[in-house]
């Protein structure tokens, strides 16, 4: 058994990263385990949407510089419902941010986390290809199985584990309970042109059927459809034409028509939590500790915060302490109010904007009429989108 004295994190994508970087800045050694082949997630186009608060831990980490070509700004969201009275505008320049927040493509991130890393490899040692295969806590220590790029396996010994593995793997996590809520929704997702450009303007829109979304990325803009899952089978069945026709008709003529589709990607939606994120050496962050439903484009940045939150907690602790149930339970707290808020209003949101009911139609016109009144609330809403609760 190969035994370490410093943290190893499962799982290296973005929120895997961010804290590994975090730790090195903070001069703590880390060892990342990570599935896939180095590089294997350059060309995902998936659209994050990064708040503002994000882009601030990625200039802290050097990691925007590396970006800074690949980012799309917000600079203005449009909120509207379909078959409904009721919109708002958020513009940046009324809440004196430079951007509202930033689309980037999922692959575009990867290669700028994985240049920093290249750049400033001092204490962190990551293993790609190395998928972990199993986890047991000990008294004393976590101890990780993982596969080598031989086949063979390999068990490793930390004081700390942390999962970041975005819940793909470890399904069950050794002492902690899982909440999950199916919506029976998927989302759609892929590259659109449309006649007009996007002036750095999103579009959420919420119908019936469920919330959608234009994200300005690039020249074109990121769709995001949701809806119930027969519902996304039919439009996904679709031929180029009659789904861009049906885009539109859901859509309305805000960014004129839709000239042409890209690869479109599908995934199911779910509310998913940990009561408890940690057990003595053992603690989980990212989307493997929570995930949310796309509409309000929070569950990446909360999963951000966790890593920045983690890395304070263990660069403020003694080394003979990393893994120590009390340290730990201090961190899962200092998490609580921010993931559970931002868990209640994707689920508030999904659940009051995603149905036919009249007196709910005229409510959420309300609230949407109110908010593009009320300054006070609209600053409200914008702090929470850029730094969490
Ligand atoms: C299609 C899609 C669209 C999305 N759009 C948005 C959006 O617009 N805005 C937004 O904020 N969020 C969005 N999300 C959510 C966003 O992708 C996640 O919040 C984010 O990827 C979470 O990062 P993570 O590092 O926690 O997990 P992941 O990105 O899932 O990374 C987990 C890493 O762990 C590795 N791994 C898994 N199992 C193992 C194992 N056993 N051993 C070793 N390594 C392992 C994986 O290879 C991967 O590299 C979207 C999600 C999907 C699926």
């Amino acid at each position: 058994m190969q035994m370490v004295s410093h943290p190893v994190v499962i799982g290296g994508g973005p929120v895997g990263l961010v804290l590994a970087l975090s730790l090195q800045q903070a001069g703590v050694p880390v060892t990342v385990l990570e599935g896939q082949p180095a590089g294997a997630m350059a060309g995902d186009h998936r659209a994050l949407a990064l708040s503002y608060g994000t882009r601030q831990v990625l200039e802290q980490l050097g990691i925007w510089p590396l970006l800074a070509s690949a980012v799309t700004a917000i600079e203005t969201i449009h909120v509207s419902q379909q078959k409904g009275f009721g919109r708002t505008q958020l513009k940046a320049h009324e809440h004196d941010l430079p951007a509202l927040g930033y689309v980037v493509s999922y692959g575009a991130l990867m290669q700028a986390l994985d240049t920093r890393i290249a750049q400033s490899a001092a204490n962190i040692v990551i293993q790609y290809q190395a998928p972990v295969t199993g986890l047991e806590v000990h008294a004393s220590a976590a101890e990780i199985d993982y596969q080598t790029e031989a086949g063979a396996i390999q068990r490793l010994s930390t004081p700390l584990a942390v999962i970041a593995d975005g819940g793909r793997s470890l399904a069950s996590i050794p002492g902690l309970v899982r909440d999950t809520k199916h919506y029976g929704h998927d989302a759609l997702v892929g590259l659109v042109h449309t006649e007009q450009a996007h002036r750095n303007i999103a579009y959420e829109r919420f119908t019936p059927r469920g919330p959608m979304a234009l994200l300005p990325n690039g020249e074109h803009f990121s769709l995001v459809w949701t809806g119930e899952q027969p519902y996304i089978d039919e439009i996904a069945a679709l031929d180029d034409t009659a789904f861009l026709q049906a885009l539109h008709e859901a859509f309305g003529d805000r960014a004129g028509r839709f000239l042409q589709v890209g690869k479109r990607l599908r995934f199911p939606l779910k509310l998913s939590k940990l009561e408890q994120t940690f057990s003595a050496h053992c603690v989980v962050i990212g989307n493997a500790a929570q995930t949310m439903h796309p509409v309000a484009g929070q569950g990446f940045n909360v999963g951000i915060r966790d890593a920045v939150a983690l890395a304070k907690n263990v660069s403020a602790t003694q080394a003979h302490e990393w893994g120590a149930a009390h340290r730990l339970a201090a961190y899962h707290h200092s998490r609580q109010r921010d993931t559970g808020r931002g868990l209640q209003f994707t689920d508030f949101l999904v659940n009051v904007f995603s149905n036919d009911l009249i007196g709910v139609g005229l409510l959420r016109g309300a609230g949407l009429g109110a908010l593009s009144m009320l300054p006070s609330a609209r600053r409200l809403l914008v702090n929470k989108m850029s730094y969490g609760s």
